[in-house]
């Protein structure tokens, strides 16, 4: 069965940066299950996939737009410290959920001053060419309920 729209699809994978640094990978775990054709995945390793079948090997680059996207200046803030009432120290790494014109957003501080913290609410592998190294796994056609709730269901899936 080869990968198209509608079929669930389990992948092992290993996701590098340009310096072959790994990033994320799910080898040694379960396989992660996706959806295809609903954007799960980024867009650029949906494509590479399609048309593949069980025991095939990817690996494929992704640039960021069609990955994690550009760096969005707007994204990056400054915020005056007040803002931050209740947190003692912050340091440079911490994670805040952000309240903006967007909703709520993760933000990472990446830099704090006397007066002020400058927040990123970029994601962040944005604006990183990405290298994903894949092994599909299983290729199956999805049930009725996963086409209707746009996710894979079960082992590597959604959990409900
Ligand atoms: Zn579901």
């Amino acid at each position: 069965m080869q990968i198209a729209d509608n079929k669930i699809v389990l992948i092992h994978y290993t996701l590098s940066n340009l310096d072959d640094e790994v990033m994320d990978s799910s080898v040694g775990a379960e396989p992660l299950a996706y959806l295809h054709g609903t954007g799960n995945i980024v867009p650029g390793l949906e494509k590479a996939l399609a048309g593949k079948k069980a025991g095939d090997q990817v690996k494929v680059e992704v640039s960021p737009e069609e990955g994690y996207g550009e760096l969005n200046p707007e994204l990056i803030q400054e915020v005056e410290r007040a803002a931050f009432d209740g947190v003692d120290d912050i340091e440079v790494g911490m994670r805040f959920m952000a309240q903006t014109s967007w909703g709520q957003q993760p933000v990472v501080v990446t830099a704090v001053t006397e007066e002020n913290v400058i927040v990123d609410g970029n994601h962040p592998l944005a604006d990183q060419t990405l290298k994903f190294d894949v092994e599909v796994v299983e290729v199956r056609d999805a049930t009725a309920e996963e086409m209707e709730h746009g996710h894979a269901h079960g082992d590597g899936g959604h959990q409900h």
